[in-house]
């Protein structure tokens, strides 16, 4: 295959190249930066990989065998309006970009699937409900964001098949929470953030990246598939566990008001979650290495 990623650059984009030079296919990255996606995919260590900057953009979606779309502002940054807007423009700006190269390709280059990013933040937040793929899209900002965001990817040509992954909190070592929650553990500072009682719907990196892989190869992938693992956790046991197998005590709690101060509007992305469930992906016969959140946590500390 020959596969355009955006968003490469970024934490599940860079284990995705990874897992696809490993099988030996063609990898386009459409980038903002030509340069610092240099540094990241170096051409010894990367043969043939192709970089692009947004001008290079159509040349390397005419002629992939698929796209793989990822791009976006990290939300995990202090919520100002300018910043708020930015999280939602840089995702519909990118998706549209991406679909529109896709529809103006001539049909025998046209990409042939769209596997394109969304998150939980779809279902809106609740500490009782259980949300699966066919669960109703919440009131919230987040929830917002992402409709557009998947309404955006569907406007695909209709030869093209379109799945969305709706992607929970995503754990490994290089990035995302985990990454940010790990030094304040080692610290001896870490415990649970506001209540403890918001569900975490997590996902192991490997495991997300074998079910965007799956997406692109089986035909059987297609519309709304919620990327997270079997047994979310509150987010109270998560910090238990991660004490755990950090050898760490998991006692100093961090206030609602804390979280609020740092984060400003964005603090309910810690202080309010999800349980969601990956309905489709059990049905689809998808196997996940990471069931529980402590082999997830043993396997990334290892
Ligand atoms: P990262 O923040 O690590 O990387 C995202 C990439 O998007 C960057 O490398 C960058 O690529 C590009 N990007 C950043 N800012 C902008 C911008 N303002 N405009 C256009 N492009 C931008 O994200 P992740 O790898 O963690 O996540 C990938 C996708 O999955 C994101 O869309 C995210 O919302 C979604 N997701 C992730 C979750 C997680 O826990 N990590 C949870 C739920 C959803 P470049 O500089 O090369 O252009």
């Amino acid at each position: 295959m020959t596969v355009s990623v955006t968003g490469a650059t970024g934490f599940i984009g860079r284990k995705l190249v990874q897992r696809l030079r490993t099988d030996n296919h063609s990898i386009r990255v459409l980038t903002r930066s030509k340069s610092k996606a240099e540094q990241i995919f170096p051409a010894k260590d990367f043969p043939g990989i192709v970089i692009a900057e947004e001008s290079e953009w159509k040349n390397c979606v005419q002629g992939s065998t698929a796209v793989v779309n990822l791009a976006g502002l990290p939300i995990s940054t202090r919520w100002s309006p300018e910043v708020k807007k930015e999280i939602k423009d840089s995702r519909i700006r990118v998706t549209s970009k991406v679909v529109d190269l896709i529809n103006n390709s001539p049909a025998d280059a046209r990409p042939t699937v769209l596997v394109s990013a969304t998150a939980v933040g779809y279902y809106g937040t609740s500490e009782t409900g259980v949300f699966d793929e066919n669960s109703p899209s919440g009131k919230d900002y987040l929830a917002e964001v992402c409709r557009e965001w998947e309404g955006t990817a569907l406007k695909a040509n209709k030869d093209v098949r379109v799945a969305l992954i709706r992607i929970g909190v995503v754990l490994g070592k290089d990035g995302g929470a985990l990454a940010m929650m790990i030094p304040f553990f080692q610290m001896f500072a870490g415990g649970p953030l506001g209540s403890g009682q918001q569900w975490f719907s997590w996902i192991h990196v490997d495991d997300l990246v074998n079910l965007i892989y799956e997406a692109l190869t089986n035909p059987s992938y297609k519309g709304v598939i919620n990327g997270t693992a079997p047994n979310p956790v509150r987010l109270g046991e998560m910090c238990q566990q991660l004490g755990s197998v950090l050898s760490r005590p998991s006692w100093l709690p961090v206030p609602d008001f804390a979280l609020k101060a740092l984060l400003g509007e964005g603090a309910t992305v810690v202080l309010e979650g999800q349980k969601v469930l990956p309905v489709r992906a059990k049905e689809l016969g998808f196997e996940f290495k990471y069931k529980y959140v402590k082999d997830a946590l043993r396997a990334i500390m290892q």
